[in-house]
């Protein structure tokens, strides 16, 4: 048996789950996919414009990681528009985490919630410090 691969973190569901581009008949329609987290990836990179580094916190994942699952969601956008493929967004490896981020400083040991999609904060609201960790959510081990 493998080692489980660590599921990445999706503070944003996308919705929409599939993009079909006009005037081809479905005969003739590729399909290319995007995973939830690779769509999360760019949100986070592309969208939002945070750095690897960040998004990849955001995410739970190593910056190297990060890179990879991002480079994997450009090449399948740019695939289906330089193609005229479909993408369908299904899939991947991931959990969705509501109600928040947790932050702890370093200095002080306060910790709080930040609202997801707020910008990461720069400074601990107690000591003013700017030590600060993310504090991952437990993983639910049966979604
Ligand atoms: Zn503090």
């Amino acid at each position: 048996m493998g080692r489980p691969h660590k599921k990445r973190y999706v503070a944003h569901n996308p919705g929409v789950s599939y993009f079909k581009p006009r005037g081809i008949p479905m005969v003739k329609l590729m399909e290319t996919r995007l995973t939830i987290d690779e769509c999360e990836a760019l949100r986070l990179a592309d969208y939002e414009g945070y750095s690897h580094e960040d998004a990849g916190e955001e995410m739970g994942v190593s910056r190297a990681t990060f890179g990879r699952i991002i480079e994997k969601a450009r090449k399948t956008v740019a695939d289906a528009l330089i193609n005229g493929k479909a993408i369908r967004i299904e899939g991947g490896n991931y959990q969705f985490v509501d109600g928040g981020r947790r932050f702890a400083c370093a200095c002080c040991k306060h910790d709080w919630m930040a609202e997801c999609g707020t910008p990461r904060p720069d400074a601990c609201p107690e000591c003013g410090e700017n030590d600060l960790e993310r504090v991952m959510p437990e993983l639910d081990e049966n979604s």
